[in-house]
């Protein structure tokens, strides 16, 4: 089944789909996107990753290219288009294709949106049995981590060093020592004393969709968690790790900088979350 990408008010099959040379996301990184999760053929947090999606393109003074309404109408065809079951739709928008100057392209530039969607190769359980490795890093991004800007230049060399030194994600570090998130994930501790901990939504993070219905079903279930920053050396501590991401939902982390956190097996908390949110995303939390 061939894929099918969206470009610009056109669907199209996805090895044939472009974007201009000089659209603004190519020169200048000047875009915003979403990545949704697709489980069972709905989509998990729907509402949470365009309300998002809103606060970034307002951010940095972005219009909604068509209405909310029909991108939801959209996102389906592309569901439907690539008989997707279980997988992840990316959604991108930029400032448009224009001659290439900083400011802001002239008015009536068309902003450019496009998406395509990936099949689920991976079984779901993966990771579940050894938990991942990370590293950790020295944060060097902008201050506006916020805005969910497809500037990712910094993850993308994190992520590579996390790769070559055999781990699954790079956990950033600001200069305080403290873990700001993952290079695409959230990252979370149950420290030492058992408390569920995760970095408080502030311009140091991007707030994710994932770390934000876990936190919900983490308050529904009686857990109790406080949003903190943590410092390596906690985390070294730690009783459990793990990282959220709508992309890996909740994976247990098991080694941080080579150590092994605990005794080296996920813990129990993050099985229990992990859980959670799974049958969140089969019910309450899909459209
Ligand atoms: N932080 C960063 C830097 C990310 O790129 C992502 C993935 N988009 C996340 C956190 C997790 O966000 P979400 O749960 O919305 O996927």
């Amino acid at each position: 089944m061939a894929r099918v990408a969206y470009v610009n008010g056109r669907f199209m099959p996805h090895y044939a789909a472009r974007v201009h040379v000089e659209d603004r996301g190519f020169q200048f990184a000047d875009g915003v996107y979403e990545v949704v999760a697709v489980q069972g053929g709905r989509l998990v947090d729907e509402d949470g990753h365009l309300d998002r999606l809103d606060r970034s393109l307002g951010e940095v003074a972005m219009a909604w290219p068509l209405q909310r309404r029909v991108l939801m109408l959209l996102i389906r065809q592309m569901i439907r288009r690539n008989r997707l079951t279980d997988g992840l739709v990316y959604i991108q928008i930029t400032r448009g294709a224009a001659p290439r100057d900083f400011k802001f392209p002239p008015p009536g530039t068309r902003p450019t949106l496009v998406m395509t969607a990936r099949r689920s190769t991976l079984d779901p359980r993966r990771h579940m049995d050894n938990g991942i490795a990370v590293i950790t890093i020295p944060d060097i991004r902008w201050k506006r981590r916020d805005i969910k800007s497809v500037s990712l230049l910094p993850q993308v060399l994190g992520k590579q060093k996390a790769t070559a030194a055999g781990a699954f994600e790079a956990w950033q570090v600001d200069d305080d020592g403290l873990v700001t998130e993952g290079c695409s994930s959230n990252a979370w501790i149950v420290t030492e004393d058992g408390v569920l901990a995760t970095r408080a939504p502030s311009s140091a993070i991007l707030n994710g969709i994932t770390r934000q219905s876990v936190l919900r079903l983490a308050e529904a279930n009686g857990i109790a968690f406080e949003q903190r920053a943590f410092a390596v050396e906690e985390a070294y501590a730690a009783r459990e790790a793990f990282i959220t991401s709508a992309t890996n939902y909740i994976t247990p982390v098991t080694r941080i900088d080579n150590r092994p956190i605990a005794d080296g097996r996920p813990g129990l908390l993050g099985r229990q979350l992990r859980q959670a949110y799974l049958d969140y995303a089969d019910g309450p939390g899909a459209s």
